[in-house]
């Protein structure tokens, strides 16, 4: 999001998706197709709450949207769109709005975690309901990776990533959201009651201290965007699992405290963290403003200037992923030219090339190296 039923393991049988989950790829030869794509960061079950059908695609969205949702933009997210582009895993949110925004109020919003958490609890059923379709599991371990990167019988799956930790009531509550299959948990948004975050400075809070012995007892990965700096070092230093930045870019280029800070991305690369890089041009341009904004005016090449930064920090090519936040309250007006829609997602691997990086690499940034956390952090 910009700003700035428990189970198992699920068994599912192979299906005859699979064939056609497989065609676009056929279909669009002309272009050059890259392995698979992680996403990690896409808010589908908020933009189900305000009315959108994930299973829908953007552009049949759009005709139910006109004039387009002022909160959400023009829609760019839909299963069709993210089979297309073959994107076979996505980080999907658990987000509720808090009430004491300085802006105009989001609706629905909270004013106490108990809210928060019958919120985040909604959003979560939206997930198990999605789940029932054979295409789409909801990623728990390690094994269910393999079965969403299966060549010969794909599906789209999505690690449940709680953006905002309000809806943890206390911190001995994490265990049950861990049972409910949240994997990774970002404890700040705006400031919460455990964490200074966009807009928000501050340190953790008493109870934020004790969330992070819980996340780590637990086994979550800690999502450490929208943390503000004073807790972003403190959470480092209490927390010993896995850290990641979903959705986050370089401050050295857009310099808000939502962006990252070159001494922040080394200590994420320290911790052999990811970082996904955000597609908003608002994050990607200094400049640019979402109102009267041109949408030309930002293109793949901002993005690689993030990327390359992040790199160069890194000294490799093996931290730095995509958390597009696409339909994160902003849509296809605000992200670069070159795309439309998430089916166009396959166009940032080309930038990539044209930016200099070799095929390795390419399938690193757009996926592995996302995989290859996944696989060390969950059970
Ligand atoms: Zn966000």
């Amino acid at each position: 999001m910009v700003e700035g039923a428990s189970g198992g393991t699920q068994q599912v049988a192979s299906h005859p998706v699979a064939r056609t989950w497989l065609m676009p790829t056929k279909s669009h030869s002309r272009e050059k197709r890259f392995r698979f794509i992680v996403d990690a960061h896409e808010d589908i079950a908020d933009n189900a709450v305000l009315g959108r059908d994930f299973k829908l695609s953007a552009l049949e969205k759009r005709k139910l949207e006109t004039p387009p949702d002022s909160r959400m933009g023009i829609a760019t997210v839909g299963l069709p769109e993210l089979i297309q582009a073959n994107v076979r895993i996505v980080f999907a949110t658990l987000w509720a709005a808090p009430c004491n925004m300085p802006e105009p109020k989001i609706k629905p919003c909270y004013e106490t975690p108990q809210q928060a958490y019958d919120l985040a609890r909604k959003q979560l059923e939206y997930y198990n309901d999605l789940a029932k379709d054979p295409r789409i599991i909801i990623i728990r371990s390690k094994s269910d990776i393999d079965l969403v990167l299966d060549p010969d019988s794909p599906r789209l799956g999505a690690v449940l990533l709680m953006e905002g930790a309000d809806p943890i009531v206390t911190p001995k509550q994490t265990q049950e959201w861990f049972e409910a299959g949240v994997r990774i948990v970002g404890p700040a948004w705006h400031a919460t009651h455990y964490a200074g975050g966009t807009r928000a400075p501050g340190p953790l809070t008493e109870l934020g201290r004790e969330l992070m012995k819980e996340m780590e007892r637990t086994g979550l990965i800690l999502d450490m965007s929208h943390m503000a700096e004073a807790s972003f070092f403190e959470a480092l230093d209490l927390f010993h699992g896995p850290v990641i930045a979903s959705h986050s870019n370089c401050r050295s280029i857009v310099p808000t405290d939502r962006q990252l800070s070159d001494e922040m991305i080394s200590a994420l690369v320290a911790r052999e963290g990811v970082i996904g890089a955000v597609l908003f041009n608002k994050f990607l341009q200094p400049d640019w403003r979402e109102t009267g904004a041109i949408k030309s005016k930002v293109t793949l090449s901002d993005v690689m200037k993030h990327i390359h930064h992040m790199c160069d920090l890194a000294g490799d090519r093996l931290h730095v992923g995509i958390g597009s936040d696409f339909d994160g309250g902003f849509g296809a007006e605000s992200i670069p030219a070159e795309l439309d829609t998430a089916a166009d997602l396959q166009k940032v691997g080309e930038a990539l090339g044209d930016a200099g990086f070799s095929q390795i690499d390419i399938d690193n940034i757009l996926g592995g190296n996302w995989v290859r956390l996944l696989r060390r952090a969950l059970p």
